[in-house]
This record gives structure tokens, C-alpha cells and sequence, in this order.
């Protein structure tokens, strides 16, 4: 089987004759193969899109809105097809599928709002006869480069607001997992968006560069490494067009001496490990505070990192988590946990020899622990994106928070603790973009927005939120005058208001 492009409303081959493999990661196996567009190929797409994009962007709101809502009931109807599909070539469970997707779908709720959500202002007698207003309209055809580890949500983050505003978008998946944002495109079409609106071409390199250099396209969203998202914000916006690109991350979980360490060490258990460890918002250190502290929350999490249990999807309800995404992606975090252990560290949970009877050639990576990691450690500076949990002890509440606010990263952190005082000021002082009180993975839901500082993010508006509307349309404000005119002598004046 081939994954394509879905253009124009349906599945459609591409030009380049170029492919590549996509792995299953349990086995290691190639299952199938994903079309890498040509930039003709994208070039095509995108000015396909602009023809389908007018009609579109004319549909009031509540239209556009409508589609959405019959999107959700698809996505609602799908779900286990689509949560089978993305864990199939991901490798997460079902339920973490399922949870991609359900925040995926909580934002095309969101966007049912968007005639509400698109409503300007108006100032009537602004001045003689004079009235002014505002509107939203759409960008154009605006571009979307999605990263691998959340197939479903992140596209829908991005595509959803987009067309609800009434842009056409192109989005380029992961060439890793493609297989679910076509699925969401053809759910698109069936819930009534007509076809060309919403292009998906699948590539790599070549592709992204052609639609970053393509005339047509208004606005670019990013999400991944922060490396590619500093160079696609570069590119994209050297090139005259809106961007926002949100990248890597290194999340810290403070833990004050009065937290609830059995509370903590769960937390860090499924911030730490869910997902293998392979997400934006995972917590990857843990910083214990104060004499004791780091023991204490030792003597919980061990045990509770030792019974993870690590297996594919397929095998029941009770896996914690799957295989990471490929081979090269084991190999850099096995490489990056051996730097751990040369430069001092303690490796106190080390599965440095697992293996998985039966899918010895999956990308099965077991939990590891560290504890005594000091900053100017590979592992500490060094976004991992794998299961590693590395622990830094620090001597008082200060040092902590230095230590947060000095790392390049800023997506999100957590503070546990009993204490108000100290929570407050800590959510007051940090300088990152999404804060957790007691609450380790701090997403904020469809209705807020979501978005690191620093190295996380480049460009100024999040995702989703009052946030994507405003990025995915731009103000056009109107002033217009209607004076009462009269005939004098057979000239026009204006009659003034107020006279
Ligand atoms: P990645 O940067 O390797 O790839 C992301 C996308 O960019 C893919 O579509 C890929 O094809 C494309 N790409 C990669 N290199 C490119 C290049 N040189 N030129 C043009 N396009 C290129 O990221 P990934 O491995 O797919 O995803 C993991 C990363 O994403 C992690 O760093 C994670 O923290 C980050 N992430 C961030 C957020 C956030 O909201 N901040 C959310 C999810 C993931």
C-alpha cells in the first residue's frame, strides 16, 4: 500500500516517482510506502487550492461553522477506525490514540463558534456622518508542517481554525505517520468542505521548501524540532508571510519538601513515561527541593518506574507505552542516555539491554531513571524525546526556579507543593508559557491557548483559542461616511450631522 496525496477531494498519485518507507515501529518492518511530493507537486496543490479558496472564504460563518459540527459527529462515528490507524504506524496505545484525537476533535468544537469567533467592532458616529468598522477575513491559503508524535491533533489544531476562518490550507503531515491526516481530510469532504479547500501533500524537505517559497501562501504554521522551527520561521517570513512555529521543549517538575510525594511520583510516572516519553509537555526533570526531598521522591518512583509496563499497542488495555517512532530516534536517545552515564549521573532505573520477546527488532526503548543530573549534563540540556526522567536535586525553592528559568526551553513546568504562597509566586515569576499547579501536564483546553517561550516558540500568536482565529484571519476596518447630502444651486453639500 501507497499513501498518496489527498487532493481535490480525493486520493491523487503525485509526480516526483520518489517514496519512502513507513515503519511499523513494534516490528520493524516496513508496512508501507508515503508518497514525497515534488515541489511541482506542491506548487500544483497549492494554486489548486487558491482556485477553491474564494468560494469558500465567501460562505458565511455559520457555514463554515456547520461543517465543523458534522466533522465532529464523523470524527465521533470513526473513532476507533482512526485510533487503530494512528497507533498502527505511531506505536501508542489505543487510548492515548484516542486522547490525540479527542484533543484534536475539541477544537474543531471549538471552531463551530466561528461566527461568533469572528465578529469585529464597530464605532457608528465616529465623526460627522462618519462610521467605522471592523471584520475578519481570511489570509488566503495559508500552509500547515505538522510533527510526528501527535498525528491527529496537531493537524487539527492548525487546519481547523484555519478553515473556519475561511482560508484554504495545505498541510504537509509527518512523512513518519501520514496515514490519519488523510483519513481527516477525506472526514472533511463527507462533512461537507468542498474539495480543494484542505490539500494534504505528503513529502519532505522539497515540499516544505516550495510551499515556504510559494507566492500564493499567506501564513505558515510549524510545529516540531527547534532547529526546523527556527529555520521555517526564518524562511517563511523572509518571504513576506505570517508565521508561527512552535519547537522543542525541556519541561521541569518542581517538588517542594511539603507535596505530596506518592501524588508527585505519579505524576511523573505518566508525564515522564506516557507516550514513551515522546511528547511536547512530557515532564523530563524533576527537581526535588530541600534536604530529603530528592530521597523521598526516589523511594516512590522507583517502584512505580519498575512495573511500567513496555509493549505494542496490540497488546491489551494495561501497556504504558509502545515503541518510540523509528530506529534513529532509539539510537539518539540510547546515545544521549549512555552521555548520562559518562558525565557522572546516576542511572538508577538502566533498561540499557531491554529487549521485547518477539519484536526484537522494534524500537522499544524501557524506562530509565536518573538521579543527581547537574545542568551542564547532555542529558539535562539536550530535549530527549524519549522515556528518561532525569532528576536534579536543588538546595531551596530559588535555585529551583533559577533553573527552569535559565534552560533555553520554555513550553511548560509544574510546581507540587501544599503551599499557595509558593505556587502563586511561581506561576507569577516563570518565564514559560504553560504552568501546572499540582498539574503536571498543564494543556490548556481548545478554548485557551497553547504555546511555549523561548527556544518553544517563534512568532507571536498560539495555537488554537482566540489565538488561531486571530492568526488565521486579518482586520479590515472600514470607515465610511453617508452624509445626508443636499442640492444647493445646483451643487452637492455635505449636511452635517450635528449641524
Ligand atoms: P521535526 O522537526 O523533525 O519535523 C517536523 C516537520 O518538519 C515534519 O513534517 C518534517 O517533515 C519537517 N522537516 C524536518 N526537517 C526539515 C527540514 N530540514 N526542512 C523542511 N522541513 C523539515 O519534528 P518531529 O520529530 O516530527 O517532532 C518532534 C518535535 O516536535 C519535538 O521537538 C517536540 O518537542 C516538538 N513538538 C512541539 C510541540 C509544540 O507545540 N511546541 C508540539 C508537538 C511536538
Amino acid at each position: 500500500m501507497t499513501v498518496h496525496h489527498f487532493l481535490n477531494g480525493k486520493n491523487t498519485e503525485g509526480t516526483s516517482g520518489n517514496f519512502g518507507d513507513i515503519y511499523n515501529p513494534a516490528t520493524g518492518e516496513v508496512q508501507y510506502q508515503v508518497a514525497l511530493a515534488s515541489a511541482d507537486d506542491m506548487n500544483k496543490a497549492i494554486a489548486d487550492a487558491a482556485a477553491a479558496q474564494p468560494a469558500w472564504g465567501a460562505k458565511n460563518p455559520q457555514v463554515r461553522g456547520r461543517v465543523m459540527m458534522a466533522m465532529v459527529a464523523l470524527m465521533n462515528r470513526d473513532m476507533d477506525k482512526l485510533a487503530e490507524a494512528l497507533s498502527r504506524e505511531h506505536g501508542k496505545t489505543i487510548p492515548d490514540a484516542k486522547g490525540d484525537l479527542q484533543r484534536g476533535l475539541e477544537v474543531v468544537e471549538y471552531c463551530i463558534g466561528a461566527a461568533e469567533l469572528l465578529k469585529g467592532d464597530y464605532t457608528g458616529g465616529a465623526g460627522t456622518g462618519i462610521d467605522m468598522y471592523s471584520m475578519r477575513q481570511p489570509l488566503g491559503v495559508v500552509g500547515s508542517i505538522m510533527p510526528f508524535n501527535f498525528p491527529a491533533m496537531m493537524p487539527l489544531w492548525h487546519v481547523a481554525p484555519a478553515l473556519a476562518c475561511g482560508n484554504a490550507v495545505v498541510l504537509k503531515p509527518s512523512e513518519r505517520d501520514p496515514s490519519v491526516p488523510m483519513m481527516l481530510a477525506e472526514l472533511f469532504v463527507e462533512a461537507g468542505l468542498p474539495a480543494g479547500v484542505f490539500q494534504v501533500v505528503n513529502g519532505k524537505n522539497e515540499a516544505v521548501d516550495a510551499l515556504l517559497d510559494n507566492d500564493t501562501i499567506q501564513g505558515v504554521s510549524f510545529v516540531g524540532s527547534t532547529a526546523v522551527a527556527q529555520y521555517i520561521y526564518s524562511r517563511a517570513t523572509a518571504n513576506g508571510k505570517r508565521a508561527q512555529c512552535f519547537g522543542g521543549a525541556k519541561n521541569h517538575m518542581i517538588i517542594m519538601p511539603d507535596a505530596d510525594m506518592a501524588q508527585a511520583a505519579d505524576a511523573i510516572v505518566g508525564a515522564g513515561f506516557g507516550a514513551a516519553g515522546e511528547r511536547c509537555m512530557a515532564i523530563s526533570v524533576a527537581v526535588p527541593v530541600g534536604e530529603g526531598t530528592g530521597d523521598r521522591l526516589m523511594k516512590e518512583l522507583i517502584p512505580r518506574v519498575e512495573k511500567l509496563r513496555v509493549a505494542p499497542y496490540t497488546d491489551g488495555d494495561d501497556v504504558d507505552y509502545g515503541p518510540v517512532i523509528t530506529q534513529e530516534a532509539k539510537d539518539r536517545i540510547l546515545g544521549l542516555i549512555q552521555s548520562g552515564v559518562d558525565q557522572g549521573a546516576d542511572l538508577v532505573i538502566d533498561n540499557r539491554d531491554f529487549k521485547l520477546q518477539g519484536y526484537e527488532k522494534g524500537y522499544f526503548v524501557g524506562p530509565h531513571l536518573f538521579d543527581n543530573v547537574t545542568t551542564d549534563m547532555d542529558i539535562y540540556k539536550t530535549e530527549i524525546f524519549g522515556p528518561v526522567v532525569c532528576s536534579v536535586r536543588a538546595d531551596d525553592y530559588e535555585t529551583a526556579l533559577k533553573m527552569v528559568m535559565d534552560h533555553e526551553y520554555g513550553n511548560g513546568t509544574a510546581i507540587f507543593t501544599r503551599d499557595g504562597d509558593t505556587a502563586r509566586d511561581f506561576a507569577a515569576r516563570v518565564n514559560i508559557g504553560m504552568v501546572g499547579i499540582n498539574v503536571p501536564v498543564p494543556v490548556p483546553l481548545a478554548y485557551h491557548t497553547f504555546g511555549g517561550w523561548k527556544k518553544s516558540m517563534f512568532g507571536d500568536l498560539n495555537q488554537h483559542g482566540p489565538d488561531s482565529f486571530k492568526f488565521y484571519s486579518r482586520t479590515k476596518t472600514v470607515t465610511s461616511r453617508w452624509p445626508s447630502g443636499i442640492k444647493e444651486g445646483g451643487e452637492f453639500h455635505f449636511k452635517a450631522i450635528d449641524d
